[in-house]
């Protein structure tokens, strides 16, 4: 492939995408915003769909190296503390869908796609460099950044994020919907906390307008932790969370017991929650008005965290551009279509379940009864997502 790209950000979209499109020889060149390669200081749940296009750009070893892998998916009562559900995962997901779930801090798996990435000579990385200009010619996409820098390539992609300037060249569509949830996340060291969330497991407590999630991450010295809240006008502002203000009185002695570890060291950051709504076309990740810009990741189809998918339709779109690319013979924006095509129904099935989950997850009495009730009666039924966790990318594309 003798093809150049440009890939506007540096996330795990834009790195990994730097990285399946060098290794299939193609000339990238990363645009990245900030002043340093880095990602925010929380965990991520990589489940097997994405374990896959890990490991076919040959990062399982490293992978096993800096990843947990939980051998259990427990959801309980956030009020009463009760396990109205679980899904074994550990040999049974990974003989069941072919690769595991794990959990890893993020600036990990950032470093580790990173580090993966300098190791290709036809990859060069700019930091500094936000774009703010794009301008299209018949066969070539300019972009210039804030700092007056300027790159020509064949093609751009934007992996720039849920505030996409790319998005915004090619649709000029609305911002964001901020959507009233906000995560809290913490780091505690994970001898800090209560021997039964030391084990290697996710742990999911569901409540009237919250939920929260813990799992270790760091192989084991880390447990992360994040509290999602609906309504939070008491916190308008604030950027750290104090014992005062937070907390229903209603959640159960042990899960307010663990948030009060992280409030009273203070290690609680704010995280507001945007979305968009399902994708309704493959127009929304490729606009033929505009045949040499792709989009992908978040500046796609952002959607709320509560399926853990984001970063996990980000490697998986960029498993499909990639392949999309290696079998287009050089024909760009056919390639750019046909990805488009074969990614925006799957990303618009996602965003439309981790939305429904949301009101799943925090509903109240009774409707909260009944899906306890069906928890119990369903179990892994309902935990385990075969149509989610045994997506196979396509591995060759009809054109
Ligand atoms: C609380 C929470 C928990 C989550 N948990 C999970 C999980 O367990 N599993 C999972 O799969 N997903 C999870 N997600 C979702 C996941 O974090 C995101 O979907 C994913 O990080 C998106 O990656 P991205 O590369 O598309 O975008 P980003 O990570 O937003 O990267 C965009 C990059 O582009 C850069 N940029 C922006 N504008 C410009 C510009 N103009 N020029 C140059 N660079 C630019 C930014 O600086 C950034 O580096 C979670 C999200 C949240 C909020």
């Amino acid at each position: 492939m003798t093809a150049h790209f440009l890939i506007a950000g540096a996330g795990i979209g834009g790195l990994g995408a730097a990285l399946a499109l060098g290794q299939i020889g193609c000339q990238v060149t990363v645009l990245e915003q900030s002043a340093v390669f880095s990602e925010v200081g929380a965990g991520l749940q990589i489940s097997p769909n994405a374990y896959k296009v890990l490991n076919d750009w040959g990062l399982a070893d490293v992978l096993t190296q800096t990843a947990n892998f939980p051998q259990m998916l427990q959801v309980r009562d956030g009020l009463t503390d009760k396990l109205l559900g679980q899904l074994t995962q550990g040999a049974t997901a990974q003989a069941r869908y072919g690769y595991p779930f794990a959990t890893l801090h993020r600036a990990d798996l950032h470093g580790l796609l990173l580090q993966a990435v300098r190791q290709l000579s036809n990859v060069s990385l700019h930091v500094s460099a936000k774009v703010s200009e794009i301008i299209e010619s018949n066969q070539q996409v300019t972009v210039k950044t804030e700092a007056g820098e300027s790159f020509t390539a064949d093609a751009l992609i934007g992996a720039d994020g849920l505030w996409s300037h790319v998005r915004q060249h090619l649709s000029g569509d609305a911002a964001p919907r901020a959507t009233g949830h906000t995560a809290w996340r913490a780091l505690l060291p994970l001898s800090d906390v209560p021997p039964e969330l030391q084990q290697d497991k996710v742990t999911a407590w569901l409540a009237p307008d919250s939920h929260t999630i813990a799992y270790p991450v760091q192989q084991g010295k880390m447990l992360n932790l994040v509290y999602c809240c609906e309504n939070d006008s008491n916190f308008k502002g604030k950027k750290t969370l104090q014992p005062a203000y937070l907390l229903p009185e209603q959640l159960s002695k042990s899960l307010k017991n663990l948030l009060k570890i992280a409030s009273n060291t203070q290690l609680w950051t704010r995280w507001d929650l945007f979305d968009r709504p399902p994708i309704a076309s493959s127009a929304e990740m490729f606009n033929p008005a505009h045949p040499r810009i792709a989009l992908l990741g978040d500046a796609a189809h952002p959607m709320l965290p509560y399926l853990a998918q984001g970063a996990a339709m980000a490697l998986e779109d960029v498993q499909a551009l990639a392949m999309s690319v290696q079998n287009s013979g050089e024909n760009l924006p056919a390639a750019f279509q046909h990805y488009a095509q074969s990614r925006w129904q799957r990303n618009a099935a996602v965003q439309t379940r981790a939305s429904q989950n949301g009101v799943i997850f925090h509903a109240k009495p009774p409707v909260s009864w009944a899906r306890n009730a069906a928890m119990g009666l369903l179990g892994e039924k309902l935990l385990d997502m075969p149509w989610l966790y045994g997506y196979a990318t396509p591995v060759k594309s009809t054109f």
